[in-house]
């Protein structure tokens, strides 16, 4: 079976991988160099909790593929498993936390729940007097987000796949049943099976085939400091600013924050406003970091989908052989161990797996929405 996968970022990896591994004929388009996009400019998280029992379900099986793709893979992916810890202010907000941790533990992946006492007991860095009391999920941590990608790309080359770089996908080739191929800026392919994991652009080459899906990019700023002795084990989110934070194994300090922009395609800056908005959320909780220098800002997009939650697969109203991967909402690249992993075996064996079921863009028809407000970094608060 022959398949081209748009997009080199993690998810078209992760795909191209297992389509490879399966004993497709694989062509990977990237219209830039691999990792351009989103993936090589992630947080590195990685978590189990949600709000939507789906997310859960979907991220524990992923984050086991996460633990596991050193050996997988051969790239050591450096993974820390700090855990994430949400400081909370807000009553409303220990409710939902305390909530969801029923959802959490029947899923097995129960919490704790902190208090100011042990909080600062625990991490005696954090400023914590105005915080009411924080969630720790252990189950969290971090990763290198370049060994991962670079990981796929490597693995997916040494099975065989074709992968290449300056080649933009322009339009999907169907015959009004199924698709037929890809037209390319350099010349055409045929395919028995697209895959789009073009993040932003996804929309871009679905549009020609008269669908669209319901996402949206918004730009989203991080930062890094200059390294310092390594004190910050877990990923801090600062809930109600969305301010989050965490170190590298190098020592530096990077995060992000919620800060208003327009949303669509605005270009990759960064600005002054959202800088000094994460710095001021960062020292105020780590007062000690004050005179720490920011050596680099970036952005990156996070692709939303109107609920939050990622799509994968196809709606049978498409036409035959046409796939997706995109809409991850911020949290993208935890999910894509397993993404590529139920896609391939949905492309090459017709399998939809149960937890990819709920994922499907044909909920958006049916009105199966998965909400998902637990964004790190998307709109402050709940
Ligand atoms: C600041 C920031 C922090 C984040 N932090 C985290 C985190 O901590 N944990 C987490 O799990 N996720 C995080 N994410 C989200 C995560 O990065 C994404 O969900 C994930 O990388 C999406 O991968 P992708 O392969 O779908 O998209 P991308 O990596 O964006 O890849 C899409 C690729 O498609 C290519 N492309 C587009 N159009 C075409 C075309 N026509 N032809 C050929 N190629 C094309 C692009 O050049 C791009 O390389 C973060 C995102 C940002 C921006």
């Amino acid at each position: 079976m022959k398949v081209v996968v748009i997009g080199g970022g993690v998810s078209g990896l992760s795909t191209a991988y297992h389509l490879a591994r399966g004993g497709a004929e694989v062509v990977l388009l990237e219209r830039g160099v691999i990792g351009y996009g989103a993936s090589t400019r992630a947080g590195g998280g990685f978590r189990v909790h949600f709000w939507a029992e789906e997310n859960v379900k979907f991220a524990v099986e992923s984050r086991k593929r996460l633990l596991r793709l050193g050996r997988e893979l051969g790239w050591n992916p450096v993974i820390e498993r700090g855990g994430y810890l949400w400081l909370l202010k807000r009553e409303e907000d220990i409710r939902r936390f305390r909530e969801a941790d029923k959802m959490w533990r029947r899923n097995g992946v129960g919490g704790r729940f902190l208090s100011p006492e042990e909080l600062r007991e625990r991490f005696p860095y954090l400023q914590v007097e105005d915080v009411a009391e924080g969630f720790l999920g252990p189950q969290d941590g971090k990763f290198h987000h370049d060994f991962i990608t670079y990981g796929y790309y490597a693995s997916a080359l040494r099975l065989g796949a074709k992968i290449l770089e300056g080649t933009e996908a322009l339009s999907i080739i169907t015959d009004e049943r199924k698709v037929i191929g890809v037209e390319t800026s350099r010349g055409g392919l045929d395919a028995d099976a697209v895959v789009v994991a073009a993040a932003e652009e996804t929309n871009t080459l679905l549009k020609p085939l008269g669908i669209t899906l319901p996402i949206e990019p918004v730009r989203k700023e991080a930062a890094v400091t200059e390294p310092v002795q390594h004190m910050i084990e877990p990923l801090i989110i600062d809930w109600e600013s969305n301010a989050y934070f965490t170190q590298t194994p190098r020592g530096e300090i990077i995060g992000g924050i919620d800060y208003p922009v327009k949303h669509g395609k605005i270009g990759l800056g960064t600005t002054l406003g959202a800088v000094s908005s994460w710095a001021k959320a960062l020292t105020r909780r780590i007062p000690i970091l004050r005179d720490l220098r920011v050596l680099r800002t970036w952005s990156g997009y996070y692709t939303m989908s109107t609920d939050s939650s990622h799509i994968m697969g196809r709606d049978e109203e498409w036409p035959e052989g046409l796939y997706v991967a995109c809409g991850y909402s911020g949290h993208g690249f935890m999910m894509a161990p397993l993404v590529g992993e139920l896609l391939a075996r949905n492309i090459l064996h017709g399998e939809v797996h149960e937890l990819m079921r709920p994922f499907l863009p044909s909920r958006f028809r049916e009105g199966r929405l998965i909400p998902e407000a637990l964004v790190i970094g998307g709109e402050a608060g709940l």
